[in-house]
């Protein structure tokens, strides 16, 4: 759940899929000197590859027992964990059915069998690069310029997935939102890129704090954040919100229009264990009201949203 460096797999990692051991072979050792070459031998086992090792680029055999090519395709593009991955079909010489089904199932391009090896080294290069562009691209769309963290935008589609992640797994999923204290004032003292300097390093903060406890940060907002936390119980989201609120104070930011003399945050708790009566926005509401009443308890405290406690040791998010 992390957002990649763009810029990690220079290389590219290539998934070869095709049930004739010998076509296999031919196109791993056509590529394995430029790109990281993984294959599959069936239609199942390329899914199932494609969303543990997220190649940058798919080469797909149309023809296979069980599952075909473009039944394949069409699933990957249907996933949003492997939408982006570009296929590429490997079709026969001059069946142009093939090659028109396989573009219309979303394929990016086709390589025509027998493989002519300069052809296929060239083509999987081009696509590689186009691919590091977008993720490069996406990247920029995703990531909060400031912080360096997620941005609002894939800080809601996290919450999306992992809602769903969560109500398949029957787990629970924990929200933690933070705001900085009497912020305006601190940008009226100190100045606006003050301000900005101050943002950045709560940004790295909560960045470490979600390497450690497995939980995606992002910046909500202006001066607001959020750490997402799976598979988390309100006890322990509560003592994960409160090592940020002590690890904001810790950095002892000189705030000198605050009661606290130093920069401080509110934090908001919220747990569910999604199921179909409630929505995600739930659990945002829920740690905001949360956040709401920490800031109303005289700021710089943790407060724990009020949840209905289920016998199973479980939350629901109260009405
Ligand atoms: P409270 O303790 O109730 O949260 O008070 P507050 O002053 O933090 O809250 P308020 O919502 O009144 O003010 C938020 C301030 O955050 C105002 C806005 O200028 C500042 N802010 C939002 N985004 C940025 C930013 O990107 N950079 C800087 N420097 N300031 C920002
Ligand atoms: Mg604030
Ligand atoms: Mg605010």
């Amino acid at each position: 759940m992390t957002l990649e460096a763009p810029t990690t797999k220079r290389r590219g990692r290539v998934l070869v899929v095709d049930d004739s051991p010998a076509t296999l072979a031919s196109l791993c050792e056509l590529l394995y000197e430029d790109h990281e070459v993984i294959f599959a031998t069936s239609g199942q086992e390329a899914i199932d590859m494609a969303h543990s090792h997220n190649p940058d680029l798919i080469l797909l055999d149309v023809v296979m027992p069980e599952m075909d090519g473009f039944e394949v395709c069409s699933r990957l593009k249907s996933s949003p964990g492997t939408i982006d991955i570009p296929v590429v079909f490997i079709t026969s010489m001059g069946d142009d059915v093939d090659h028109l089904q396989g573009l219309n199932v979303g394929a990016i391009d086709y390589i025509e069998k027998p493989i002519s090896p300069e052809v296929v080294r060239v083509r999987v290069k081009n696509h590689i690069q186009m691919k590091h562009k977008q993720d490069t691209l996406r990247g920029l769309t995703l990531r909060d310029g400031l912080t360096g963290i997620a941005n609002r935008r894939r800080f809601d589609e996290a919450l999306r997935e992992e809602w769903s992640r969560a109500a398949r797994s029957q787990s629970r999923l924990s929200l933690i939102m933070i705001d900085i204290d009497h912020f305006k004032l601190f940008n009226d003292t100190y100045g606006h890129p003050e301000g900005d300097v101050c943002l950045a390093r709560l940004g790295e903060t909560l960045a470490q704090i979600a390497a450690d406890t497995m939980g995606f940060a992002g910046r909500y907002g202006g001066e607001e954040f959020c750490l997402l936390l799976p598979n988390t119980a309100v006890d322990r989201a509560m003592e994960i919100g409160e090592k940020v609120r002590a690890a904001v104070q810790d950095i002892a930011m000189p705030h000198a229009t605050s009661s606290y003399q130093t920069v401080t945050v509110s934090v908001g708790v919220a747990c569910a264990k999604p199921n179909d009566t409630q929505r995600s926005g739930d659990l945002i509401e829920a740690a905001d009201a949360a956040l709401y009443a920490a800031k109303h308890r005289g700021r710089n405290a943790v407060v724990e949203h009020g949840f209905v406690r289920l016998t199973d040791g479980a939350v629901a998010l109260a009405g």
